[in-house]
């Protein structure tokens, strides 16, 4: 038997063979020529897969937490407004980072854990608090919500604010059109959608935002994070002359350059419907078996993610016994909910047959631990939405 485990968690993902021989290669200096070529390469895709022809691609070693971070230190001064419309954990974290750098923050809530404020309230804040910049989460990683940023991003920029969504959970997974969507900077991490394993903070600001960042009368107050740093060095690769700031992650930025090309030859249009029949099929199948998602209504959920409450009488170890029969899950995340649900992640490379496979495990794992329900019944709900689509 392999003793290998397919891994369904919202990030590390599953990874292609191209991508982790790209990991495995012999490490060349950061200015030779064919790495010259890869980085360059890749701030081309970047800008494709984002959709957002107009972008100033970066791609800096580090977390998607520390693209959050570039986000806020390049775009905030001391005593900007900023409004964060938060759908759970990673909106109260970049509210926290937005305040790090002096911003005077307002938050939008949620109702209730799995719900996205109303349209009607955000507008209702940002009239009244003008503020310089808006934030959106755009998968909500620690709920399963999926919030309405399109809807958001033209409000947004209706009252005048810089649009930045955290797209770390979403990014070449759930429909963004950065551009067309007049997203002002977009951001992601190279270990969820992207199918790169982690240490890329991946970020794409468009006209307007970097052009906030140039009329700024004050330094960024973060020496790595900043710009005036990273700016001449992405012009430069991107220019097939290389520049040094701080050394590149060589082995990372090849496999970015794989995996951003597979991304493009499978296509976004294509990509984004993959993502959304899977992610149906999954729903359905957790439905069937009688279980509950945190997200309160299905136009509130992500399609890259899936977040059952265990039912009655079940606690997490059923995950161990789901991971026993082939398939890892997280648990929760949330605080206020944290020991009653679980993370099914599924984006990147995931397939028809891992949702099935992930079905027969949860459904393996539930019946362990004493769950009653027909057998397959998940199965076929899953199956069935698969046939139709
Ligand atoms: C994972 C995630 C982050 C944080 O990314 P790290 O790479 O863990 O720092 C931020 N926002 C969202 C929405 C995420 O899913």
């Amino acid at each position: 038997m392999k003793g290998r485990k397919l891994l369904m968690i919202p990030g590390p993902i599953e990874f292609t063979p191209e991508v982790l021989r790209a990991m495995g290669m012999a490490t060349t200096s950061h200015v030779a020529p064919n790495f010259i070529e890869v980085f360059g390469q890749a701030l081309e895709r970047l800008r494709q897969v984002f959709l957002c022809p107009s972008g100033q691609p970066f791609v800096i070693a580090g977390s998607g937490t520390l693209a959050m971070d570039i986000a806020a230190a390049n775009l905030i001064e001391p005593g900007d407004n900023a409004l964060v419309v938060n759908t759970g954990y990673f909106s109260d974290r970049f509210a926290a980072i937005l305040e790090r750098y002096g911003a005077a923050v307002t938050q939008v809530r949620a109702p209730a854990v799995g719900d996205a404020p109303a349209l009607e309230e955000v507008e209702a804040a940002l009239k009244e608090h003008r503020p310089k910049l808006m934030t959106i989460t755009h998968v909500d990683t620690s709920t399963a919500v999926g919030a309405d940023v399109k809807g958001l991003a033209a409000l947004g920029r209706e009252y005048g604010a810089l649009v930045v969504v955290d797209g770390v959970c979403a990014v070449a997974g759930e429909e963004m059109r950065q551009e067309q969507w007049d997203i002002d900077l977009a951001l992601t991490a190279s270990q969820k959608a992207i199918g790169v394993p982690p240490g890329l903070a991946l970020l794409v600001a468009g006209p307007r935002a970097m052009d906030a960042f140039r009329k700024r009368k004050t330094p960024v107050g973060n020496y790595y994070a900043d710009w005036t740093k990273w700016l001449p060095i992405m012009e430069g690769y991107e220019a097939r002359q290389p520049r040094y700031f701080g050394t590149p992650p060589v082995n990372l930025i090849w496999a970015l350059g794989v995996s951003l090309g597979q991304i493009l030859d499978e296509g976004m249009d294509a990509r984004f419907a993959r993502h959304q029949r899977l992610s149906k099929a999954l729903k359905a199948a957790v439905t069937a078996l009688g279980l509950r998602q945190v997200p309160v209504a299905p136009d509130k959920t992500a399609t890259t993610l899936t977040a059952p409450y265990y039912p009655d009488g079940v606690d997490r170890t059923v995950l161990g016994h789901i991971k026993e029969a082939g398939v890892i899950l997280a648990g929760g995340l949330h605080p206020a909910i944290k020991a009653q649900y679980f993370r099914i992640g599924h984006m990147g490379v995931v397939s028809a047959s891992d949702i099935l496979a992930t079905v027969g495990a949860i459904e393996k794992g539930l019946s362990q631990v004493g769950y009653e329900f027909e057998a397959g019944v998940g199965l076929a709900a899953a199956q069935a939405v698969l046939i139709r689509q």
